[in-house]
C-alpha cells in the first residue's frame, strides 16, 4: 500500500513513512493510492468480534508491510487497553431509530483517544526499531492536545509540543494538558485562536530546515494513521445495528473534517453507509460550502462547542481530492486560493460529488444548549455540547435507516455549559477526580513563528 499527496508533488511513501511525516512536503495530505474493499461476507463476519479484532481486520490492508501481523495485532491491543469500557465504543439509544455512539471512554474522555493511543503505540514501535527520535508538534482546539499528551508522555524517543489557544479551551481541557510532570511534555498557550495555532504548525512543517533539524512529526488529524483508526468504529457500530444487511446513517459533529472523512472511507471500503451528515456549530464553513459551493473562511466565533471552532478545516482537502476525481492540480489551486484570498469556489462537478457523499446541518448556540436540556428531560442522557450539535442535526435528518450520532466527548469536559443546561455539574469519572487539585505546567507564547522555533530548539536541546 502506497500513499500519495493530495497536491501531487511530494514523494510517494509507505504507511510508516506517511505516518511519521504527517503533512506531505508539498503542503498536501497523504491518502492511500487506492482504497481496499471488504465484501459483504467479510463485513458480516465482523459480527460478534471484539473491538480489537475488528480494528485489526479493517486497518490491516492499509498498513502494507510496515508491520507484521503479530506486531500490528499487539499494537492494536495495547492501544485500547486503557479504555474504561469493554466494548470500547458502546452504543446507547436516544429514541426510535436514533443511536448514540459513545466515543468518550478513553483516557482523556474524547473520541480523539481512539486515534491518538493507537498512533502512540505505532510511533513507539517504529522509533524503537529504527533507534530514532522525533519532535511532535500539534495544534489543538482542546481535545487533540490532551489526547496526544496522554498518548506520548514519558516516551523516550519523543518530545511533544502542543499549541492551544490561550483562554479558549475549557478548564478541564486545559488541565488535562498542563498537569503532567513528564519532561517530554510541553503545553504552550498561544495568544491567538485555533486557526492561528494550526497555521503556526503548518509554517513549521513548511520550513524544511527546521522540520528536518528537529525531526518534526505531526499527529494532528492531518495524519493519515489517525483517520484510519477512526474508520474502525463506523464498522463496529454499523455491524452491531445490522450491517451489511441494512444501511446505517451517521451524523458527525465536525470541525477539522477528520472524523466524518473516516466515515466516508468506511463507506468506500464497502460498509453500507446511507447518509453521512456533517453537523457544525455556528462556525459553519462546511455547511455553507455544501449549500453554496463557496468555501470561504469567516472569522472564528468562540462557541460552547470549542473543539469545532474552526474555519480552516484541514481534512476537507482530502474530500476535495476525491471530489475532483484525483486532480491534484485542482486541489493545489484551491488550497492556494484559500491561503491567499481566504476562499475558493468548488467547481460544479466537485460540488455535486460532495453533495452526493454528504448532507449537512448546523446548530447555533441556543439550539445546542436547548438540545442538551431537552435530551436530559426526555431520556436522562447528559450530552456534551459537541454531541448536542450532532443530535440536533441528526434529529432533522432521521429517515428509514438507523441513525448513529457520534458522541465525541464526555459531558464532564465541558461542565459550565452542561450545568447551564441541566442544572447540575456533570461529575468527572472517578479516575480523574483529582484533576482540579494537581499543579499546572504551561508556557504562554506569542503568535510568532521565530519565537516558537527558538523555544522548541531550546527545549529539545536539554
Ligand atoms: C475534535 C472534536 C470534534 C471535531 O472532530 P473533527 O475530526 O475535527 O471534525 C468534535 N467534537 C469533539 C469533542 C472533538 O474533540
Amino acid at each position: 500500500m502506497r500513499y500519495i499527496s493530495t497536491r501531487g508533488n511530494a514523494p510517494v511513501l509507505a504507511f510508516e513513512e506517511a505516518m511519521l511525516a504527517g503533512l506531505a512536503r508539498d503542503g498536501g495530505l497523504y491518502l492511500p493510492e487506492s482504497i481496499p474493499r471488504m465484501d459483504a461476507g467479510e463485513i458480516a463476519a465482523l459480527a460478534g468480534q471484539s473491538y480489537e479484532e475488528t480494528a485489526f481486520q479493517v486497518m490491516r490492508p492499509f498498513i502494507g508491510d510496515s508491520f507484521t501481523d503479530d506486531e500490528f495485532r499487539s499494537i492494536v491491543v495495547r492501544a485500547y487497553r486503557d479504555f474504561r469500557h469493554g466494548a470500547r465504543a458502546p452504543l446507547t439509544q436516544l429514541g426510535p431509530g436514533h443511536f448514540l455512539l459513545e466515543l468518550f471512554h478513553g483516557p482523556t474522555l474524547a473520541f480523539k483517544d481512539f486515534a491518538m493511543q493507537f498512533i502512540g503505540h505505532l510511533f513507539q514501535a517504529t522509533l524503537d526499531r529504527r533507534g530514532e527520535r522525533v519532535t511532535i508538534i500539534g495544534a489543538t482546539s482542546g481535545d487533540t492536545g490532551s489526547a496526544a499528551i496522554d498518548a506520548f508522555r514519558g516516551l523516550e524517543a519523543v518530545n511533544v509540543f502542543i499549541l492551544f489557544p490561550h483562554g479558549r479551551v475549557s478548564e478541564v481541557q486545559r488541565r488535562q494538558m498542563t498537569v503532567h510532570t513528564e519532561e517530554n511534555v510541553h503545553a504552550l498557550a498561544l495568544h491567538g485562536d485555533f486557526d492561528d495555532c494550526q497555521a503556526r504548525v503548518k509554517d513549521m512543517f513548511n520550513d524544511f530546515a527546521f522540520r528536518d533539524g528537529v525531526r518534526l512529526a505531526a499527529v494532528n488529524s492531518i495524519n493519515w494513521a489517525r483517520i484510519l483508526a477512526q474508520v474502525v468504529y463506523y464498522f463496529t457500530s454499523a455491524v452491531a445495528l445490522g450491517a451489511p444487511h441494512r444501511a446505517i446513517d451517521f451524523t458527525v459533529p465536525t470541525g477539522n473534517f477528520g472524523d466524518i472523512f473516516a466515515g466516508w472511507i468506511a463507506k468506500r471500503m464497502g460498509l453500507p453507509v446511507g447518509r453521512l451528515v456533517i453537523a457544525t456549530n455556528q462556525n459553519d464553513i462546511l455547511h455553507r460550502t455544501l449549500a453554496t459551493g463557496d468555501h470561504v473562511r469567516l472569522g472564528v466565533r468562540p462557541s460552547v462547542s470549542p473543539s469545532m471552532d474552526i474555519q480552516v478545516s484541514s481534512n476537507f482537502e482530502r474530500a476535495l481530492y476525491f471530489a475532483y476525481g484525483g486532480n491534484t492540480d485542482a486541489v493545489a489551486r484551491d488550497m492556494e486560493a484559500l491561503a491567499t484570498d481566504g476562499g475558493f469556489k468548488v467547481s460544479q462537478g466537485a460540488l455535486e460529488a460532495l453533495r452526493d457523499a454528504f448532507s449537512s446541518g448546523r446548530a447555533d448556540e441556543a439550539e445546542t444548549i436547548e438540545t442538551i436540556a431537552g435530551q436530559y428531560r426526555a431520556t436522562g442522557e447528559v450530552l456534551c455540547p459537541h454531541t448536542a450539535v450532532g443530535v440536533k442535526v441528526a434529529e432533522e435528518c432521521l429517515g428509514p435507516n438507523p441513525m448513529v450520532t457520534l458522541a465525541t466527548a464526555h459531558p464532564a469536559k465541558f461542565p459550565d455549559v452542561v450545568e447551564s443546561a441541566v442544572g447540575h455539574h456533570p461529575p468527572l469519572p472517578p479516575h480523574m477526580a483529582n484533576l482540579n487539585s494537581r499543579p499546572e505546567r504551561v508556557t504562554e507564547v506569542s503568535n510568532d513563528l521565530s519565537t516558537l522555533k527558538e523555544l522548541i530548539w531550546r527545549r529539545i536541546a536539554k
